[in-house]
């Protein structure tokens, strides 16, 4: 049974001589609640508004534009290709961005007496796929019941909403807050993190950074570190008639990916030893083949093959030093297996992500006030829970390289890089008022006094 909203506790606020009150909690989740049908209509507007890699400009300019409208101090960067290979977080890439810039609005606290808090979201989305298989259009933002579908709706621009609004309803409410905010909307989040390693380069930091990714409204415990290469392999071409003295390269490939899942169970089985976190994921470290493409002529035997893919590995591990050992173990199958025998050494790049895994150490200040909000979020029903996800998050770059409490918290989304991606809408609903209560607790809020009586 729901609980009346004015049996909710006071939330104790560790740096804050005025803890959030029964009444303040009320006046933010109402203002939560009286804005959600303008945030659903803004999140319809950004999932129109499709932004595939190198096709971030027209989304970013509704992010900026919403931010220099509520007065953030707005800034726009792009990503500075010279710190890749320099600066180590920074991950290699195989593409130019050219319009793709990130958006950072901040606003510094008139009070300047709380902790800080960055809430980031990306606004990137990979491929739809066969979009005759989707319900519908999947840039149309088609609302159906309690769920908005379309390419990016959960993965994830209902968070880049939630984090706007939840600021929203604190300012609505009459609250300032008494830490700075950075509202973060980056790129290059599905490919290299290097949009989110662009703000660390640009010397934005906080004392905390919240990235509400779809988590079904869990918090991330931890990550795996993931690496994503190209491999190309070499065969012999020849003509049918003579196929003996060919080589197939697709072949090659077929026989190089078998030696790639050796190595995925090698790495898996290094679970029990070292990574506690990991013992319910069924496979943490998903090696994926994402592409291949080879062969010249359907009836030639193929010269050339080239797959792509991702591969990861626990958090503790430098990618640099996995790396190697991913090439090592390559190398070896090609001299070792009398499949391969022959074959010249496979050809293997680093495309995308190249980065270290992260946990969230229990305990912290962040994660105690992130939990009391999600609960009061939720009509004190329900604790929040913990799991871990074995991909690559953002938070792993603010983690490791910029030494920020990372938390990765968001809502209830399904299908996310597949066909009839949908969110939540109750759901987002809850996560952004949990998000407003955990700003306004992590933060601190003075009742700005010409608009609120306490
Ligand atoms: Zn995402």
């Amino acid at each position: 049974m729901n609980e009346p909203t004015s049996l909710h506790p006071a939330v104790e606020v560790a740096l804050d001589e005025h803890p959030l009150m029964s009444a303040d909690i009320e006046r933010i989740i109402k203002a939560v609640d009286d804005r959600f049908d303008e945030q659903v209509a803004f999140l319809t507007q950004l999932v129109r508004a499709a932004s595939l890699r190198g096709d971030e400009a027209g989304v970013q300019k509704i992010v900026s534009s919403a931010l220099e409208e509520r007065g953030y101090d707005v800034r726009s960067f792009a990503i500075d290709p010279a710190r890749i290979g320099k600066d180590p977080a920074f991950s290699p890439t195989g593409f130019e961005l050219k319009d793709s810039t990130i958006v950072v609005g901040s606003k510094p606290s008139p009070l300047d007496r709380g902790r800080s808090l960055a809430l980031n979201a990306h606004v990137d989305v990979v491929p739809v796929g066969a979009s005759a298989r989707w319900r519908y259009e999947p840039y149309s933002a088609t609302r159906e019941g309690d769920w908005l579908y379309g390419r990016g709706a959960g993965d994830m621009k209902a968070g880049l909403a939630a984090n706007l609004f939840a600021l929203d309803a604190l300012s609505a409410a009459g609250f300032d807050l008494k830490g700075a905010v950075q509202f973060q909307s980056v790129i290059e989040e599905e490919t290299t993190g290097n949009g989110a390693a662009m703000v660390l380069a640009q010397g934005f930091r906080a004392d905390a950074v919240l990235i509400s990714e779809p988590t079904d409204e869990k918090l991330v415990r931890a990550n795996t570190g993931v690496m994503k290469f190209a491999v190309t392999v070499q065969g012999v071409p020849a003509h049918p008639f003579e196929v003996a003295i060919g080589r197939s390269a697709i072949d090659v490939a077929i026989r190089t990916i078998e030696h790639l899942r050796q190595l995925e169970q090698e790495w898996i089985a290094e679970r029990p030893i070292a990574q506690p976190d990991f013992a319910g994921v069924d496979n943490p470290i998903a090696l994926t083949i994402g592409t291949i493409s080879g062969g010249e002529w359907l009836a030639s035997v193929p010269s050339e093959c080239r797959f792509e893919g991702r591969i990861g590995f626990y958090p503790g591990d430098v990618a640099e030093a996995r790396a190697v050992k991913f090439e090592s173990y390559l190398r070896n199958a090609f001299l070792s297996d009398p499949q391969l025998k022959g074959c010249s050494e496979p050809e293997i790049e680093w495309v995308g992500v190249k980065q270290g895994g992260y946990v969230l150490a229990p305990g912290s200040d962040a994660e105690a006030l992130l939990a009391k909000a999600h609960t009061l979020a939720n009509n004190s029903e329900r604790e929040l829970q913990c799991f871990v996800m074995p991909c690559y998050l953002d938070a792993a770059v603010f983690a490791l390289h910029g030494g920020m409490t990372s938390l990765v918290y968001g809502p209830v989304a399904e299908h996310i890089h597949a066909v009839d991606e949908r969110v939540n809408l109750p759901s987002l609903l809850r996560v952004t008022k949990a998000i407003a209560l955990f700003a306004a607790a992590w933060c601190g809020v003075e009742a700005r006094a010409e608009q609120v009586k306490l």
